[in-house]
């Protein structure tokens, strides 16, 4: 059996976890209404992912480069397959638990930096506003469909990637880069509140320092343009000053 295989076939049984927490967190979880968010008049003061020491905490320490170097005698469409299967499956269990935070009252859109808010095409190829809750179920739904699609993410042996697989991972990488964005803006008190920081910092940086060195990040994508700049960008540079990423 292929190594691909293996992981197929677990890909397979992976349900979609809860869309909110399983576990009460107690009264003190704070709601959307104690967490003000508030996209469209952000507060002036540096963000609080870029500040010590929320920006340096980690599982990982050092640079990410080794963990993302392809293994000796692995080919890299599988490995791409497999990371990419990983990033999505943390990422969305992260969401699961923050989803409860992220409602259409508290994230009428898409949010992710002081003047940016991600749109939607949609099927009349008209790209269209949508609570952020909205998108991202659309992000995740989308991914695991084409998890599930044998086509794109071969589970037998035997069978070949399909020669579009780099550029529908390009795609993939675009679209939870952005839920990341939104997760980082919107929602990171309630990362550090459930003290997550650690976990959720060195997820993004592995999920960086893979992008860059398999070509799937547009860098575009992470700093925004001028006028409408991507909260993540400051922390792509802060790290690269820090030496977590390379530059
Ligand atoms: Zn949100």
């Amino acid at each position: 059996m292929s190594f691909l295989g293996s992981i197929g076939r677990s890909m397979q049984r992976a349900p979609r976890p809860p869309k909110r927490s399983p576990t009460p967190t107690g009264g003190s979880h704070p709601s959307s209404d104690s967490v003000p968010q508030s996209p469209s008049s952000p507060s002036p003061q540096k963000p609080l992912y870029l500040c010590s020491p929320f920006v340096e905490a980690a599982l990982v320490t050092g640079n990410f480069k080794t963990i993302v170097m392809l293994p000796k005698y692995a080919d890299v469409m599988e490995w791409v397959a497999v990371n990419v299967f990983d990033f999505y499956q943390n990422l969305n269990l992260f969401y699961g638990v923050l989803a409860e935070c992220c409602t259409q009252h508290s994230c009428p859109t898409m949010s992710a930096g002081p003047s940016l808010n991600y749109t939607w095409i949609n099927q009349d190829r008209k790209s269209v506003q949508l609570p952020a809750p909205t998108y991202v179920d659309y992000v995740m739904t989308w991914v695991q469909n084409l998890l599930d699609d044998d086509n794109i993410f071969p589970t037998k042996s035997g069978r070949e990637f399909s020669p579009t697989f780099p550029s529908t991972m390009k795609h993939v990488y675009r679209q939870l880069l952005r839920v990341f964005a939104h997760l980082y803006y919107a929602h990171y008190p309630q990362i550090l509140h459930l003290r997550s920081e650690p976990h959720f910092n060195s997820l993004f940086a592995h999920f960086l320092a893979f992008g860059k060195e398999y070509e799937l990040l547009d860098f575009k994508d992470v700093k925004g343009q001028p006028g409408q700049l991507v909260g993540i960008g400051a922390l792509w540079e802060k790290w690269k000053e820090m030496g977590i990423l390379e530059s």
